[in-house]
Order: C-alpha cells, then structure tokens, then sequence
C-alpha cells in the first residue's frame, strides 16, 4: 500500500468516526456500508475499529446484547495486536455497557482506560470523547468535582469545533451532574453555556438537553421558564425527537404545570405521556407519569386516587427493576460465555499440542515453534539448539518386561526432560513419537550446550528405575544440532541432529555427539 493510499485510509475512519459526533445515523451507516465493502476476511484493526463504531451506536441506543460479547473479543484481539486506539475504542463502549447494566465501579475502570492508552496524536474529538466517558462515570460515581475537572478539559478540547454535538452533550452532561450534585447556581451556568452555544452556531438544543435545562430551571424556581422551555422543544422537533425524550419532557413538563398550580394542565399532559408510554413499551416513563399522577392526583385532594396511584407507581418500579435486572444478567451472561469460551479455545489448543502421555509438547509443537524460532533467527534473532534423544534398545524392554513397563518408562523420561529443561529459561521438551525425544534449547555455545545434554544423559543413566522394574537400567543416546551453524531450516536442523544420534548409537549408545565431536 502506497503512502498516498494509507492516508486516505486513515483520513476515511477519522471521518467515519467523526460522524459519530454529527449524525449517528450516518455514523452508523458509513461504518456498515465500509465493512460490506472489505467483505469477509482479516482486515485486522480497520474493520475492529468500525465494528466497535457500530457496537457503540448500538449500545448507546440501548441495545448492547450483541456489542458486549463481541468488543470484548476485539479487546483481546487489539491487546494481543498492541492497537491502542483500539483498545481505547473497546473500553469506552465496555464502559458504557457498564454504566447501562449499573456496575459503576466497573464502568469506571473502563473510563479510565479509554484516557490511558489514547495517544496524545489523537484529533482533539477523540480526546474530549474520551474525556466526556470518563466525567460521566465519575459523575454516576458520586466524584462530582473530578467530573467538573473531566468536563472542562473536555469543552476546552474541543471550543474550535462548532460542526460537531459533542460540546452541547458536555455542557447538558455537566448541567445534569450539577443537578444531581445540588449546585444549582453551577448547573444554571452550565445551562445558560448551553443556550448561550446554540443561539452563536443557530443549532438547536437536543430534546434531552432541553429537558435538563427545564429542570434546573425547576429547581431554581423559574417554573415559567421551564414551561416555555418544554412547550417550544416539543414543537421545535429538535434531532433527538423520539418516543423515549418525548415522554421525558412529558414527564417534566406535568411536574412543571403542577408547581405552577395549573392541574388541569398537568392531568392532560400527563395522560398524554401515558398513551406515549404504552404505544412504545416505554415502562420507565409510565412508571414515573403514575408517580407524577399521584402527586397530582393529591394537590387536587383527591387522596383515595393518590394512594390508588402510589399503589401501582410502586407495583410498576418493582417490575422495572426486575426487568432492568433481567436485562442485566443477559448482558453479563453473554460477557461470561465469551470469557468461557476463550478458556476453553485455549485449552483445546493446548491438548492439541502436547503428547497424552508424557504430556510433553508433541510433533506438531515442535514443527511450529521450531520454525517460529528459526524465521526469528533469519531477522537477527538468538541463535538455538536441538537434541535429538532416542532410548538405548527400548524393543528390549517392551519384549522382555511388557507394554505397560514400557510406558512407565516413557513417562518417566517425560518427568526426567521436563526437569531438566525447567531451570533453562526458554527451553523446551517434547516427544516427537515412539521412544524419541526432542530438546530445544537457546544456543549459548556449543560447549553449553554439550555439558546440558551430557547432563541430561548422566540424569537418565544415573535414574532408580527399580520402582518401575528391579534391577531395570535405562539410556539414552543424543546427537545435537545447532542454529545457525549446522542449518537454518527446520528439516535440515533435525536431519543433523538425527545423523549424530545414529553416530552415537553406532559408537556404542549411551553418549552425546555434537559439532566437536
Ligand atoms: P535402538 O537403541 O537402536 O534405538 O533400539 P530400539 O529398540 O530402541 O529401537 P527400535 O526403533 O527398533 O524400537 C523402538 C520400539 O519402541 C519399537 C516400538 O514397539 C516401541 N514403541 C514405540 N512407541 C511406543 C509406545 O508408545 N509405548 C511403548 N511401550 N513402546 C513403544
Ligand atoms: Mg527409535
Ligand atoms: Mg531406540
């Protein structure tokens, strides 16, 4: 790939994932329409990076069934790539997963990690993104004033950037956490930001946003204002109109008509909310229209029809929370099954490459890890060495003793390797098949080599076989072969190695032969 087409690469994602930030439906529809295009296949980071994308849109509209499970492996995959935009990307989704699912501690350490391993080259987007993950977990966590800290240096990020919604989320982020901190007057000037932010660009404020500012306004006693906020938000139809912040301001809006004393007011757009709520499913928000109808239900004095409302605002939250749990434990089962299953691959992997009986590594190891070590060795790596070990007259011992005597034996050699490999960091052991064996060891010298594998040998004769069979002896004959001095390939390094074992056993079994031999 040319320079030229790598840019443009680059520059596509960044704007794809800018859209993020401008219109999640084209977001969403860029990052789909992309992956179509690379089709099936690796196409390692860029695909993980759209595929997250994706997830993320998905999750933040409230359906993170699928994304859970699935960026949880693309985590493993960009930790074991070293991508750490990637993982960045992966832990911000994880994090709001979290966040949705109500573990804040979790969601927290997932806020924290999108900062730590975004790079300072990252566009100021991506980092007040990062940044906005983070205040709101701190936030939901009760630290208001790290949150504060968190979203300033977000705003500041990005004040050059007038396309872009990310500064009207910050500001009705911060608005919201003010709110909930009790800081009115702070949560009043973030607000004032806000309107003051979309009067400058002419952009208008989301639905959401204009339900927060609603109620600061509330609670600074501006009810007046909070009316004629909500009233010209529903007719405005901002971008975010939709079931779900419509019944919100709904919601706002009676509790607002209540506190100016106007019931009847408050009755119909309460009823409105209802309706809203069960066309859509909407069970949050008719739980909190009953509650907003009890309190109406009361200023109007009508006490048996308050309690009858209580009763079910309470019957439903109960049900609510049951859902809400219900939903939960999907997502952490389908979190859970993930982390199994990737047990389990790596277990499979592992009892596929070692030898059921002496549970040493097996041929099909060594073929890899041989060749792995040898290609690193052609681009400048440490030099190795292998050892060829076949048993002296192990026929005998099968015919005169049994099968089973045998296998003892085998499997005692097995211990008797490992052992010895143990104390010589990045060594290995393992059965190629029959009664031969295979050490691959890193090469200091030949001479070390040598005085390992006369070890090994000494180890084997020097053994008390007589737990397996009185008065047995067993041993081995080792030719040694060395990278790259004696070959540079796989074959032709066990060729060599195999040649000196028949040497040694043609010169009388029981001994090492090697290069300087
Ligand atoms: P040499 O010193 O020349 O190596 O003589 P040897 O008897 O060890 O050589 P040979 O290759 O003739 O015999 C190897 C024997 O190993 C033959 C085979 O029956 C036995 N063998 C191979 N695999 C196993 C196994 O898994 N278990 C047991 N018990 N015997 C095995
Ligand atoms: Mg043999
Ligand atoms: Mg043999």
């Amino acid at each position: 790939m040319t320079v030229v087409e790598q840019q443009t690469v680059d520059e596509r994602l960044a704007w794809v994932e800018r859209q993020y930030w401008i219109d999640k439906d084209v977001a969403l529809a860029a990052a789909q329409d992309w992956l179509a295009e690379l089709g099936p296949g690796e196409h390692g980071a860029l695909s993980r990076r759209l595929e997250v994308q994706v997830a993320s849109i998905m999750t933040r509209r409230g359906d993170p069934r699928q994304g859970a499970a699935e960026v949880q492996n693309i985590l493993r995959w960009a930790e074991g790539h070293g991508e750490l935009a990637l993982q960045s990307r992966c832990h911000d989704v994880l994090g709001s997963i979290f966040e949705l699912v109500g573990d804040r501690a979790l969601s927290l350490e997932h806020a924290v990690a999108t900062n730590d391993l975004l790079d300072d080259s990252e566009l100021p987007l991506m980092r007040a993104a990062a940044r906005l993950t983070l205040a709101d977990a701190l936030g939901s966590a009760g630290s208001f004033d790290e949150a504060r800290r968190r979203y300033n240096e977000a705003l500041r990020l990005v004040i050059d950037d007038p396309e872009t919604s990310i500064r009207y989320q910050i500001l009705n982020n911060l608005a919201y956490t003010e709110y909930l901190a009790e800081n009115y007057d702070e949560a009043l000037s973030a607000v004032e930001s806000l309107i003051s932010l979309s009067a400058l660009n002419d952009r208008p404020i989301g639905m959401y946003a204009r339900d927060t500012i609603a109620r600061v306004y509330l609670t600074a006693g501006r009810a007046e204002e909070a009316a004629a906020t909500l009233v010209a938000a529903l007719e405005a139809k901002p971008v975010d109109y939709h079931p779900d912040s419509i019944a919100a301001a709904l919601v706002t809006l009676a509790e607002t008509y209540r506190e100016l004393g106007r019931l009847a007011q408050a009755q119909t757009v309460i009823d409105r909310c209802q309706e809203l709520a069960a066309e859509h499913g909407l069970v949050r928000w008719s739980t909190e229209a009953t509650k907003e109808q009890a309190e109406i239900h009361a200023e109007m004095e009508d006490f048996r029809a308050a309690f009858e409302a209580y009763r079910s605002y309470h019957a439903q939250s109960i049900a609510l929370s049951a859902s809400e749990n219900e939903a939960r434990g999907r997502i952490l089962e389908a979190m859970f099954q993930t982390a199994e299953s990737r047990r389990e691959t790596a277990r499979y992997r592992e009892m596929a490459e070692r030898d059921p009986l002496t549970e040493l590594h097996n041929r099909r190891f060594v073929d890899e890890h041989l060749s792995n070590l040898l290609s690193l060795l052609r681009e400048g790596g440490a030099p190795i060495a292998i050892a060829m070990i076949d048993v002296d007259h192990f026929k005998r011992i099968n015919d005169t003793l049994s099968h089973e005597v045998g296998d003892d034996v085998l499997r005692t050699l097995g211990r008797i390797l490992t052992k010895a490999v143990a104390s010589v960091p990045g060594a290995i052991a393992a059965r190629l098949g029959g009664e031969e064996f295979l050490l691959i060891l890193p090469a200091h010298d030949a001479a070390t080599v040598g005085a390992l594998c006369e070890k090994v040998r000494l180890d084997v004769a020097g053994h008390d076989w007589s737990p397996i069979d009185t008065g047995l002896r067993v041993t081995v004959s080792l030719g040694v072969a060395l990278a790259p001095d004696d070959a540079a390939t796989s074959s032709s390094l066990l060729r060599a190695a195999d040649v000196r074992m028949y040497v040694a056993k043609r010169d009388g079994r029981n001994r090492v032969v090697h290069a300087g031999a």
